[in-house]
């Protein structure tokens, strides 16, 4: 008999992978167990998992997209969307996407899907972060990303060109919104000779780069990212590094750090007087 993992199931998916015959052993030997109608579970799910099924759910938007490896923000609540008589006649809460509902299809939306339903549970910044992360990730194009919202309000479409793919982490994305909605210019994974990419430049002078993990990786990228901070300052550059803690719980005071470099003209000119020659 086919093994298959454990999880939630579609009854018509467990038909077609198992047949009728090993199926049906499975139910007697209750190693199979009807969860709602058209659904099992197999084995030992999370009980998250079932709880989203029973109440009559597949699981989206954030945390469907977190389950395919994109970056999303901090977020503890258990994205649900409920087929139409769920809506109708359950509780909620269940996300939403622009326009009507559909069919589900299994236990975790594909990523269009949930980053439909994301975009109208995250704020803005929220929905260009996972944007660039998916974008990054290859799991769509962009292309692919405004076909999905062509009848979205105009304000979502304004947003996705405010996406890019070239942003490496979570942090580093929110910078650069925040950033932009202060007026400041803010260029991303630019090339300086010497030193190789840096994640923001502000005007010529100033570097910030994010570390983009909750925790900080291993002793060789710590070394790494101090060499680097010591020949920006040899090549005349302001560099400024901060923690996915500095952007994600610390924003006021991170702002605050860059905006004070920002008004002393950090960005416009080197701090060597004699500006070394390149
Ligand atoms: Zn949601």
């Amino acid at each position: 008999m086919e093994r298959i993992p454990d999880g939630v199931y579609p009854h018509r998916e467990l038909l077609a992978t198992l047949g009728r015959g090993d199926l049906d052993i499975l139910i007697r030997e209750k190693t199979a167990r009807r969860v709602r109608h058209g659904w099992y579970a197999v084995g030992e799910p999370a009980a998250a998992d079932i709880a989203a099924v029973r109440r009559g759910g597949v699981i989206s938007c954030v945390t469907a997209l977190n389950r395919h490896g994109v970056w999303t923000p901090e977020d503890h609540r258990f994205h649900v969307r409920g087929n139409s008589s769920a809506v109708r006649n359950r509780k909620g809460p269940f996300c939403r996407q622009f326009g009507r509902p559909e069919p589900e299809c299994g236990l975790v939306d594909d990523v269009p899907t949930a980053l439909r339903h994301a975009a109208r549970c995250l704020d803005d910044e929220g929905f260009v972060v996972v944007c660039d992360s998916i974008l990054n990730k290859r799991l769509m194009t962009a292309e692919q990303i405004e076909y999905q919202f062509r009848a979205a309000p105009r304000h979502i479409t304004k947003l996705i060109d405010r996406c890019d793919g070239r942003a490496e982490s979570g942090p580093e994305t929110m910078t650069r919104f925040r950033l932009h909605s202060q007026n400041v210019k803010v260029r991303i994974q630019v090339t300086i000779d010497g030193l190789g990419r840096v994640d923001l430049l502000v005007g010529r002078w100033m570097s910030i780069e994010i570390d983009g993990w909750e925790f900080h990786s291993d002793r060789r990228h710590f070394q790494n990212d101090r060499t680097r901070d010591a020949i920006a300052l040899e090549l005349g550059y302001y560099p400024l590094r901060f923690t996915y803690d500095d952007v994600v719980f610390r924003w006021p005071e991170t702002n605050a750090r860059i905006m004070t470099a920002i008004r002393r003209g950090a960005h416009l000119r080197s701090h060597f007087t004699d500006q070394i020659p390149r």
